[in-house]
């Protein structure tokens, strides 16, 4: 497995893929790799010949005051696992590599970007829009997978993508989870023993508003009243959205059938976590936001 740090090296590695007939598969991430990454590693994997991951804590999707000095990094153990993954290519630029002085062109991807999480972190998903293009640009991939634990994220990429004409098929994987249903993130390592403990009250709030839901017949207004109230009996210390919303466009929607996405962003402590679930029909596959190239 290569580690490549420069934007030109990346380039003539997969131009050499593309000369010989090769499909490049990428998964973009911020280090810190856990089983979700890797689920997504193994997802482009078994579709094209190689697979590139980059590794890039991108500072201009994070506000000031949020966490990007202290975001955790362990360079080391990443390029380890992604070696034991079969990667071909770790990208690990500097923020110097990708953000040379100068730098003044950026991605927005109107009205997904607003709602949910884009209402309380102005500007974080231009920088993620900005960060995947480049990314794009640069690894020239055929396919990337995304996360749907990062959902609001994942549907702005695939936006950007049909928009921007770019040449790349966008699969989407399920959130992996803990035992015990806390959906793994990088920043649950923020968690002390105890607030990890109550961290456990997020998935469970959501499977049980899956439930209470499946039928189609309860309200969103009701269901956010609901998982709001389960939130909070439960542990959470603070609440910064429950949100019931078209699963494709994120706008807020009247009925809740046939799907509908219910999504959330909670303090435990001092770290914001988010996580979702799809509302619909069991055992269906939803049409909407699974694994879709046609899209
Ligand atoms: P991050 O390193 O947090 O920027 O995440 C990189 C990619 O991994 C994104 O596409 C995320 O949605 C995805 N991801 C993060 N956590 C999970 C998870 N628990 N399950 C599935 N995918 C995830």
């Amino acid at each position: 497995m290569k580690v490549i740090r420069g934007v030109e090296e990346m380039r003539e590695w997969s131009r050499e893929i593309h000369r010989q007939g090769g499909l490049i598969g990428f998964v973009p991430t911020m280090g810190y790799l856990h089983e979700g990454h890797l689920s997504l590693v193994r997802l482009v994997k078994e579709r094209v010949s190689a697979t590139v991951v980059s590794l890039f804590v991108n500072p201009i999707q994070f506000r000031p005051g949020e966490d990007f000095e202290r975001y955790p990094r362990n360079e080391s153990r990443d390029i380890e696992l992604l070696d034991k993954e079969g990667v071909q290519v770790v990208f690990s630029p500097s923020v110097g590599e990708m953000y040379p002085e100068g730098f003044s062109t950026y991605i927005e991807v109107t009205q997904l970007q607003d709602p949910l999480c884009g209402r309380f972190r102005p500007g974080h998903f231009r920088g993620v829009a900005t960060i995947v293009a480049k990314l794009f640009n640069i690894v020239e991939c055929d396919i990337a997978a995304f996360g749907l634990k990062d959902y609001q994220q994942a549907m702005i990429i695939r936006r950007m993508v049909k928009d921007l004409n770019m040449p790349v098929t966008i699969v989407l994987g399920p959130t992996i989870r803990e035992e015990d249903g806390l959906a793994m993130s990088s920043r649950n390592q923020y968690l002390n023993p105890e607030e990890r403990l109550r961290a456990r009250a997020i998935p469970q709030a959501l499977e049980r508003a899956r439930r209470l839901a499946l039928d189609g017949s309860i309200s969103p207004r009701r269901l956010v009243y609901q998982v709001r109230r389960w939130l909070l009996e439960s542990g959470v210390d603070q609440i910064q959205y429950v949100a019931v919303v078209h699963p494709e466009k994120l706008h807020t929607i009247e009925s809740i059938s046939p799907y509908a996405l219910l999504a959330v962003a909670v303090y435990i402590g001092s770290t914001r976590l988010i996580d979702n679930v799809l509302i619909g029909p069991e055992g269906e596959k939803n049409p909407i936001c699974f694994i879709d190239e046609d899209y």
